[in-house]
């Protein structure tokens, strides 16, 4: 990596409208000042020995490396070292994210070994090292918000639990989530965390999410901000893994994602960008396939979400499409911006032809149903013994339908079974066996407070919080 990138890199908006923001502020703020996405100005260098598959180089190395392209010099070098390790050392499986081989050619790369077993915890767990860190430099306080359906709320919960400069506040629907992802957030007993469980759904939450981080009157006390996967830091911790996969099998795979908001897919994208070694990016979807229409028929259109077995894919609207279509597109701000202002003015967009065809030399995308799903689970099961969760399987279902063209196929295994017991049981006729980790969340008191699903009745109680710390 030459010394120009660790100075140079720099992040702009998808809608052209933020000019060069540093890594510690595209953290900081989420969403760039005009509403769209942040992404690096330049891509960055990879120091050729990351690559190199002859060379031993362990998942904290690896993750390290990436986030000094990313950050260049937003952040001092030791919290970005300090960063990798501790986030890797939050996990129980001495690889980190290991291979495991469940057919001909067929693998799954488990993220799951981290803290709440799903892969969230890749990213959050170095997230929450590095946002304190661009706070020991402001010297502010940071108030987060965040919606989740279950395992961001989990992984962030578990990541910023006691964090220096920090609150964070997570709202999910009341009922709605697994009891293991509940107990993961509501178990933590820690001054900085407030758990809203909200009568309504994921859309409420994330509607309430979306009035509380521009609130006058929360910004008036706090600079607020968010941590869901649009945030470039999120982004930078999803890549390592692509590079250990690569690594490990020969130096070149194709990938198949399990997708709801295209975070981890759109990672995969960036590894590739990078010289990664990213033979084919297939994002696999349930019934909601936003993703799949856009790509095949040329429409992006929001439908009513449909609750499915994998509820963390359960999303109309992949946020991280934006980033996607800004690249596709030769990165025109312009073109970027109209799209995604026509689609949240009527649901709907069209993809010009030129467009479409680009965004289809990047990715495909494949959608699974209910019994494809449960079936999948059921035959990894039957032939190799392993339970696999419901998002796994919907992965695991494309990628069989794959043509094989002699490289490794691999599906990102996205959770743990065990955290979707019931929908593996409904499936596979067992229920998976559970790990001491869950079993001890059981006896644990839960701390949530109910609320309406009305952004009055989450700012009253976050008013409290703040005026608490
Ligand atoms: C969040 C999540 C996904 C979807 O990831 P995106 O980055 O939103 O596409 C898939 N599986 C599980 C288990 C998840 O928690």
């Amino acid at each position: 990596m030459s010394d120009r990138n660790r100075v140079t890199t720099r992040y702009i908006s998808t809608r052209g409208g933020d000019a060069g923001a540093g890594f510690d502020q595209a953290l900081l703020n989420g969403l760039a000042g005009d509403g769209g996405l942040y992404v690096p100005e330049t891509w960055p260098d990879l120091p050729e020995d990351l690559l190199n598959t002859e060379r031993t180089t362990s998942y904290a190395e690896i993750s390290g490396q990436i986030l000094k392209a990313f950050a260049g010099d937003a952040l001092p070098e030791h919290a970005l070292t300090n960063a990798a390790e501790k986030a890797a050392a939050s996990f129980s499986h001495p690889a980190v994210t290991p291979l495991k081989q469940i057919g001909d050619g067929l693998w799954l790369l488990e993220l799951f070994h981290g803290p709440t077993m799903a892969f969230k915890d890749c990213a959050m767990q170095l997230m929450a090292r590095l946002t304190q860190s661009a706070l020991e430099r402001s010297g502010e306080r940071l108030l987060l918000i965040t919606a989740t359906s279950g395992d961001t709320g989990a992984a962030a919960v578990n990541a910023f639990a006691g964090a220096d400069h920090i609150d964070i506040v997570v709202l999910h629907p009341k009922g709605r989530v697994s009891p293991v992802q509940r107990r993961q957030m509501t178990t933590v007993d820690a001054q900085n965390v407030l758990n809203l469980a909200v009568r309504g759904d994921f859309d409420d939450c994330q509607l309430m999410v979306k009035a509380l981080l521009s609130d006058d009157r929360l910004r008036a006390q706090r600079r607020v901000s968010s941590v869901n996967s649009i945030n470039w830091g999120r982004l930078a911790g999803q890549i390592p893994y692509y590079i250990v996969a690569c690594r490990a099998l020969g130096g070149r795979a194709r990938f198949v994602v399990p997708t709801g908001n295209f975070g981890d897919a759109f990672a995969g994208w960036v590894a590739r960008r990078l010289g990664v070694g990213v033979a084919g990016l297939t994002a696999a979807v349930n019934t909601n396939d936003a993703l799949v229409r856009a790509l095949d028929e040329g429409v992006y259109a929001r439908e009513k979400a449909v609750a499915t077995a994998s509820v963390s894919m359960d999303v109309q609207a992949p946020s991280n499409f934006e980033r996607l279509v800004f690249e596709a597109s030769g990165r025109k701000a312009d073109t970027t911006a109209h799209f995604f202002a026509d689609f949240a003015a009527t649901g709907r967009a069209e993809i010009a032809p030129d467009l479409q065809a680009a965004l289809r030399r990047e990715v495909t995308a494949q959608a699974v149903t209910e019994d494809e799903t449960a079936l999948e689970m059921a035959r990894v099961r039957l032939e190799t013994g392993e339970y696999i969760c419901p998002h796994t399987a919907v992965g695991v279902s494309v990628a069989r339908r794959l043509p094989d063209d002699g490289a490794p196929r691999v599906v990102l295994a996205t959770a743990h079974a065990a955290k979707f017991p019931d929908a593996v049981e409904a499936a596979v006729g067992r229920r998976p066996p559970r790990p001491k980790a869950i079993a001890a969340l059981e006896d644990k008191p839960e701390r949530a407070i109910e609320i309406d699903p009305t952004v009055n009745a989450a700012r009253s109680v976050i008013m409290d919080m703040v005026a608490l710390a």
